[in-house]
């Protein structure tokens, strides 16, 4: 059986699946701005979740900050939001009104929402696809440490290839891609870390006979 299946296997065995994300601006919001722990777990529903880029866009900017932290939310990311909210409207609201998360963004969106400053590419991909649905999978360190530790991807290929990487297994696989992604940032938050500590790690089967190759050499 092809690896991809197996890894793939060997992941939903250990890690199970999720829920389908929601697409729309309520996620958009939680990537950029998430609620701390402590908030999320006190019950108290957010408040800010409610607020559609049209009204936060117009917002004043230190109304937002304390409007953030009343929510459990980092007022830092206040003018980044603010920002995104405005190139939401612009470029978005649109696909998501009607409802057509698998729409792709034109190339002026993608590099207007990769110009506003607090979003780096990584998390312009997460963005695209779990807000909005797009085919465009994330690179953090989760997977290039993992991609590169397995030897299924180098450290010094560039982003397509590493995208490439990631989307050929979930093709292969026939798993959803955000949940291919989600699972990849799963295994780099609990294992494969600075340090791989691949004991009970679910991709351990499929390491090098050598094991682990580090990411710098
Ligand atoms: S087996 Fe080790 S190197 Fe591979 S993903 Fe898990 S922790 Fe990382």
């Amino acid at each position: 059986m092809n690896q991809a299946h197996e890894a793939a296997r060997a992941l939903e065995e250990h890690l199970g699946r999720e829920a389908v994300p929601a697409l729309g601006w309520t996620t958009a919001l939680n990537l950029v701005a998430p609620r701390r722990k402590t908030s999320a777990a006190s019950g108290d529903p957010s408040r800010l979740l409610s607020l559609v880029p049209a009204e936060m866009g117009h917002r004043d900017l230190q109304e937002l900050v304390t409007l953030l932290e009343q929510d459990g939310r980092p007022g830092k990311q206040t003018a980044t939001l603010l920002k995104l909210a405005k190139w939401w409207l612009m470029e978005v609201e649109e696909v998501v009104s009607r409802g057509t998360g698998g729409r792709r963004l034109g190339e002026r969106a993608v590099t207007q929402l990769r110009k506003i400053p607090g979003i780096s590419q990584e998390l312009a991909d997460r963005i695209r696809l779990f807000a909005l649905g797009e085919p465009v999978p994330p690179v953090g360190r989760a997977a290039l440490r993992v991609g590169c530790r397995h030897g299924w991807c180098e450290l010094d290929s560039d982003s397509e290839e590493w995208q490439a990487w990631i989307r050929n297994w979930a093709e292969v696989a026939e798993v959803d891609l955000w949940q291919m992604t989600r699972w990849i940032d799963e295994v780099g938050a609990r294992w494969c870390g600075p340090q791989p500590h691949c004991e009970g790690c679910p991709l351990k089967t499929f390491l090098p006979a050598s094991g682990p190759r580090e990411p710098e050499s």
